[in-house]
This record gives C-alpha cells, sequence and structure tokens, in this order.
C-alpha cells in the first residue's frame, strides 16, 4: 500500500494552494473531476473575484461574526500574498469596485490555468479523475480509499468543500468524511442565497440586470439601504447585496416578520424632479406610447411587466391620466416586492459547515481528530461578496500546509 505523508482531498482554490505550499514528494492531492478548479472557473461571472484590497481590519468585519477566527490564515497568508503568488507567474490582476481584485485577463481560466502550473512545479503529486468515497482513522494514520485503490497517510487535509453547487464537485462528501471521522455538522445555516419574490410577474424578468437603490425592511423596520446591481432570477431577486443579506432575511423571516423590498428604479432623480420630468415629457411627446417611453428608465424587455405589475394599460401619453402618471411616478420610485422565502437550495457560499469550534484556527487541524486539517468553505462561517470567500479558501489551504510543513510563512 502507498503510504503518504499528506493526501489532500479536494482539488479546489483550498486544495491546490495546500498542495502548492505542503511542496512535498511524499504528499499527494486527490481531485475527483477531470480538471482542477472547475468551480473557480464560474466565479465572479466567469472572471473570478480573485480576492479583495480591503485592509486587514476591515477583513475581520467581512465573515459575519467570524472575521476574528480566520485572524491566524490571514496572518499567514493574505490578500497581497496571492496577488504576489499570481503575478509572479503571470497572472496580472486588477483592482476594481470596491477593492475587488480580478485578473488582468477578465477571465478565471487564467487564474486557474496560473495556479496549476505552480502547482505542477511543485514537488507535491497530483491526480485528477480520483474520487475519495471513504476515510479512515487508525491508530498512527489515515486509511484512504479513492477509485479502486486504498493508500495510507500521515495527515490529511480535507478541501472537499461544502455542498453548494454540487455540479461542481462539492456535493458534501466532506460533511460525510467530517461526521464519520467524529465532528459535528450542524443544520443548514444559509449562507449567500437569492431570494424568492411573492409577486407572480417578477418571473418574467429573469435574467435582467440593473442598477438600482433599494431598502428592505421587515415588519416596516428597514435592515437594509443599499444602492446595488440587482439580478432578476427564474424565482425572485439574486446580486450581491441580496446574497450578503440573505441571512438577514432569513432571520427575520423565521421570526415570522413580513419582508418586502422597495425598488427604486428611477435612483438619479428626487420624486419632484421625476414629476417634473413626467410632465414635461407628457406634454412633449403624446403619441409616444408608455412602454416606449419608460425606456428611459428602465431595461427594454422590463417596460410591458412593470405596467403590468402597476395594472396601467400600455397607452399613448395623452391618454394617460394623471392619476396613472402619479403611480407610474411612485413605482418607478419605489417599487414593492415581497419576499416569500429565501432559497436555502441555491446557496452560492454556505455558511454552515465543519463548526470552527471544532478547528483549531492557528492551524486549521481539527480538534476532535488529530492530523486531520479542515479547509476553505468546509469551514463553517462564510464571507460576504467580494473576493472573500475565496481569500478564505485560499489562507486556509496555506496555513493548515504550513502548520504540517512546522512553520508559518510570517
Ligand atoms: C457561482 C459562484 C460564484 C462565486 N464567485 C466567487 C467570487 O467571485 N469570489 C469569491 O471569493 N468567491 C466566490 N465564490 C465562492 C468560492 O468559489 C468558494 O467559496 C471556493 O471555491 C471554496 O473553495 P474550496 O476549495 O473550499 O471548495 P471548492 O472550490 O468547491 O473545491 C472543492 C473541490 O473538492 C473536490 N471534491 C469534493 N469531494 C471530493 C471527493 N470525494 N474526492 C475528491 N475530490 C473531491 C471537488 O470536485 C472540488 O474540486 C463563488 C461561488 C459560486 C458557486
Amino acid at each position: 500500500m502507498n503510504t503518504y505523508n499528506t493526501v489532500v482531498v479536494g482539488g479546489g482554490a483550498s486544495g491546490i494552494l495546500a498542495a502548492i505550499y505542503l511542496n512535498d514528494s511524499k504528499s499527494i492531492l486527490l481531485e475527483k473531476n477531470n480538471i482542477f478548479g472547475k468551480k473557480m472557473l464560474i466565479t465572479g461571472g466567469g472572471r473570478c473575484n480573485i480576492t479583495n484590497n480591503a485592509s486587514f481590519n476591515e477583513y475581520m468585519k467581512c465573515y459575519y461574526n467570524s472575521g476574528n477566527y480566520y485572524r491566524q490564515a490571514f496572518n499567514n497568508f493574505f490578500n497581497e500574498d496571492i496577488i504576489k503568488l499570481l503575478e509572479d507567474n503571470n497572472c496580472k490582476t486588477k483592482v476594481e469596485e470596491n477593492k475587488r481584485v480580478f485578473p488582468v485577463s477578465d477571465d478565471s481560466k487564467t487564474v486557474v490555468d496560473c495556479l496549476v502550473n505552480i502547482l505542477k512545479k511543485s514537488k507535491t503529486k497530483f491526480r485528477l479523475n480520483s474520487k475519495v468515497h471513504n476515510i479512515t482513522k487508525k491508530e498512527d494514520c489515515f486509511i484512504i480509499e479513492y477509485n479502486d485503490e486504498t493508500i495510507k497517510t500521515k495527515n490529511v487535509i480535507l478541501s472537499t468543500g461544502s455542498d453548494s453547487f454540487p455540479k461542481t464537485g462539492s456535493n458534501g462528501d466532506g460533511y460525510r468524511f467530517a461526521k464519520g471521522l467524529g465532528h459535528e455538522i450542524p443544520e443548514n445555516m444559509g449562507g449567500l442565497c437569492p431570494v424568492e419574490i411573492e409577486e407572480e410577474w417578477i418571473r418574467k424578468l429573469q435574467g435582467i440586470t440593473m442598477e438600482v437603490n433599494l431598502e428592505i425592511k421587515a415588519d416596516n423596520k428597514r435592515i437594509v439601504k443599499d444602492s446595488a446591481s440587482l439580478l432578476f432570477t427564474h424565482k425572485g431577486v439574486s446580486g450581491h447585496c441580496i446574497l450578503d443579506n440573505s441571512m438577514n432575511i432569513e432571520s427575520n423571516l423565521r421570526k415570522n416578520r413580513k419582508v418586502v423590498i422597495y425598488l427604486d428604479l428611477a435612483a438619479g432623480y428626487s420624486y419632484e424632479q421625476l414629476d417634473a420630468i413626467l410632465q414635461d415629457d407628457f406634454k412633449n411627446n403624446p403619441k409616444k406610447h408608455l412602454r416606449v417611453y419608460l425606456h428611459k428608465y428602465l431595461p427594454k424587455n422590463m417596460t410591458e411587466v412593470f405596467l403590468e405589475a402597476i395594472g396601467i394599460d400600455d397607452n399613448s401619453l395623452n391618454q394617460t391620466t394623471k392619476q396613472d402618471r402619479i403611480r407610474i411616478r411612485d413605482n418607478l420610485k419605489k417599487m414593492k416586492i415581497t419576499v416569500k422565502r429565501v432559497c436555502l437550495e441555491d446557496a452560492i457560499v454556505e455558511n454552515s459547515g465543519i463548526m470552527q469550534k471544532e478547528i483549531d484556527p492557528n492551524t486549521c487541524e481539527s480538534k476532535i481528530v488529530p492530523n486531520l486539517y479542515i479547509t476553505g468553505e468546509l469551514i463553517e462561517g462564510c464571507g460576504i461578496c467580494g473576493g472573500f470567500n475565496l481569500q478564505k479558501a485560499f489562507s486556509t489551504g496555506v496555513l493548515a500546509a504550513c502548520s504540517i510543513n512546522g512553520r508559518c510563512l510570517k
């Protein structure tokens, strides 16, 4: 039976970095897909929001209540380190709005290819098409069964991701392995999820993205006010603002509060300005139809749905009553949609995972099973959108490798 120092299970963001920093010819990375980093390829809308250029202190606030937990992982390997690693290996990066870092190529494949090239240069062995199906703990080692092979190892780094977007490979195997080894996996604690909306008309807007000012209220009390890019989906709405606030929305729904989102679709104008513009435009373009006129504020394929939603016929502007004009103004400024539920099954990133209290944050080693290391999204406690989840995956992967090698980077 082949014997290893360390077996890294899962070749996503976290596992690749762990394997690179192990840099050990007696260690191996096993990935079940026929390529590495399948999930990374779809990140950032295919552009890969690699990390965020925020300061260490800002980072502490970007993981809901668990920023502090990643202190050592970030101390050891932070945003500037992943940027340097990529840049030194010919993957140039750029910083965009809200300090989000992307590859200059705007193509996530460049990032994955770059990391895989670095992996190939490291001493660590790797194997694709290698699905681990069982991990057993013996007194002084682990037995790993993958495909139809059995191997022995002193350490295991579990980097299998969560169970979100299972088509990319992260289908919950890590939870199963950890549970089998004695860890507790709490019930689904949400994550970054889209929401389902009650109003049926919203489904006709699927695929449209819009910049809006939005306000979210629970039982009429404001819980969020933001300007954001909103994405209409087949069930309701998504986009960074919705994803980042979905756990807050979920917690209000659990308390039986009515959660309503108000969209300001004409954010560039005050009520008074919009009123004056509408009056002028209605006077100067009498024959224009509402459906066409409303392109001034709304995407082309949204105007008919907007009129249907507020119950106004597509008349020409001179046939539109004052009452309807005021209703158009009011709904452009404050369109109300009602949250039915948070779509936990469509989480982009899971907040649940192996409980933080069962993992040593200084090493990523399990407190339940010695020599088992847990990294990436498999660790409970996600970050907000903006590159914080990949940074968590990179930093915890590197920390586990450094702990096994017995030397931190900084
Ligand atoms: C649509 C989408 C967009 C995102 N965009 C961003 C973004 O722009 N920026 C950001 O910071 N975060 C983003 N994220 C989140 C980020 O991608 C994840 O948090 C991150 O990839 C987690 O890394 P990981 O290594 O822990 O897990 P993964 O990247 O999921 O990797 C786990 C790997 O383990 C393998 N594996 C699982 N089980 C086994 C097994 N039994 N045997 C062998 N291999 C196995 C899987 O095949 C997979 O390759 C996005 C997520 C999604 C779904």
